[in-house]
């Protein structure tokens, strides 16, 4: 067969099922795309071809014994931010060039007891910081959709490997966005959870109050199939939540777009900087929602101008301070020929950590500091909270919330935005991890240049299953989510 990779989740779950083809077919039919096509896309960083192998003959055997997991046999791609036991995990950065971990993931061994087959560790910005993926140790991703362009960030190989069919799901994790803008700007669907349904055990910390792990795939409904498999409570991480996980492929018809009321914040759709294709492709999507029977209702989110300074405090500060265990001492990169001990921190982290790394460390020390911390941490603190009691105030009035993933569409690589630019990239993202909100991103079109758009939705707590419901109702509806970039339609 030589359309494996054009086969949803629940078509591969069936195909293996009934041995319509087997989990090494599939495997090495995904390997073969990725010789043949990654060195144009460049989203992998570790391509983990003999494992994944080994992986599928062992799920081809529980398939044979018929008391195999939905997904077992499905291949999968991981950010190299999930810790994989024996597997090199990077996070984009040369401090952790060689960093070989000695345990997986949590999110990585439910893939695994699940039977799903790890294809590799794909690109994102160093540690999770960016918005382009072009802030990883070993450069730049292409977007699929043009290779010129980023994929967004920082799950950016995620999307890129899933938007060029060099993976059918993969997992992304969501601090400020990462989750949302790459599948906005690759025309993919991506969940970040609410905070605490995704266990961050294994998963390198970025800004812990944060982050979030997610499913990123061409679909709501393959989207709810990883997160079935990925959601819970770990005890391994104090802050996952213990409270029943739905079944999220259940629900997929359990939310009626009918009656359903999206909130419209008015502020939203004013920034400056939102551009005109994207503003119309969203609305054309809320109009969508509205034929399907969906209200609009307009509402208010005041502390929209918040966002940016608040996020781009609490993030830097708590990144300084996981940050710190990188000194060159137990593990990661160590600088030659210390002189002495000082000399080893300073050289380790000088040379280990690139730019953005270094900048957002020292912005979060120095908010941290004695005399500085409750003019800034503390202060951004509260204004957090105001952010979240300004959404939960909204869904009195509204059952989800309707954004644009992103003010543009993806940037060209090497554009070289300021700093400050790119962190104004993120103002529709960064309130929803402040306020621990679940959200999703659906592609709704392409801009003027034929790269895709995104719609994002913002629930309450919890709200996975309803989300994901109502993106698999549009897009029972539309045809948005089956386009495919030209990169994926050759054969390898
Ligand atoms: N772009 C944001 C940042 O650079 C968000 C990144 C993320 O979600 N990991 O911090």
């Amino acid at each position: 067969m030589t359309d494996l990779h054009r086969l949803s989740i629940r078509e591969l779950s069936e195909g293996l099922k009934t041995a319509q083809f087997s989990s090494r077919e599939l495997t090495e039919h995904y390997l073969k795309r990725i010789a043949h096509i990654d060195p144009k896309v460049k989203s992998y960083v570790t391509v983990t071809a003999e494992q994944a192998l080994a992986e599928a003959d062992a799920a081809d055997a529980a398939l044979k014994s018929g008391n195999a997991h939905a997904l077992a046999g499905i291949p999968l791609a991981h950010k190299d931010i999930f810790c994989t036991q024996g597997i090199k995990t990077t996070a984009g950065s040369k401090m952790l060039d060689n960093f070989i971990s000695p345990y997986d993931a949590t999110v990585v061994a439910k893939a695994k007891a699940a039977g799903l087959v790890t294809l590799g560790k794909v690109n994102m910005d160093e540690f999770a910081m960016g918005s382009t993926s072009e802030n990883s140790y070993v450069g730049a991703t292409s977007n699929p959709w043009a290779l010129d362009h980023v994929p967004g960030g920082s799950s950016g190989g995620s999307a890129a490997a899933v938007a060029a069919d060099l993976a059918p799901i993969a997992t992304g994790t969501d601090t400020g966005g990462s989750i949302r803008q790459p599948a906005s700007f690759c025309g993919l669907t991506g969940l970040k959870p609410t905070y605490g349904r995704v266990s961050r055990f294994g998963m390198i910390a970025y800004a812990s109050s944060l982050d979030q792990g997610g499913p990123m795939a061409r679909s709501a409904e393959d989207c709810a199939y990883l997160m079935n498999v990925i959601a819970g409570h770990d005890a391994k991480d104090s802050t996952s939540i213990n409270k029943e996980v739905d079944d999220y492929v259940a629900n997929l018809n359990g939310t009626t777009v009918k009656g359903l009321r999206i909130g419209i914040p008015k502020q939203y759709f004013n920034v400056a900087g939102l551009d005109a294709d994207v503003k119309a492709r969203v609305e054309e999507s809320l109009k969508k929602l509205e034929e399907m029977g969906a209200t609009l209702v307009e509402i208010d989110l005041n502390m929209t101008e918040a966002y940016v300074p608040t996020y781009y405090l609490i993030a830097p500060a708590e990144a300084s301070s996981n940050l710190s265990r990188f000194d060159g001492v137990r593990y990661g990169y160590r600088c030659e020929n210390p002189v002495d001990l000082m000399d080893l921190y300073k050289r380790s982290r000088s040379e280990g950590f690139g730019a953005e790394v270094q900048r957002r460390i020292l912005i979060g020390t120095y908010a941290l500091s004695a005399g500085y911390y409750d003019a800034y941490y503390v202060k951004a603190q509260k204004v957090r909270r105001l952010i979240q009691q300004d959404f939960l105030k909204a869904f009195e009035n509204v059952d989800v919330i309707a954004a644009p993933s992103a003010p543009t569409t993806a940037y060209k690589i090497g554009a070289n935005l300021s700093p400050t630019e790119m962190y104004l990239g993120d103002i529709y993202t960064l309130a929803v991890n402040l306020a621990g909100l679940p959200a999703i991103n659906a592609p709704v079109g392409f801009d003027k240049d034929s790269l895709p758009v995104g719609l994002q939705l913002i629930g309450n707590y919890w709200s996975e299953s309803q989300l994901l419901s109502i993106v698999h109702q549009y897009q029972q509806n539309t045809d948005w989510h089956t386009k495919r970039a030209a990169i994926a339609e050759e054969n390898a």
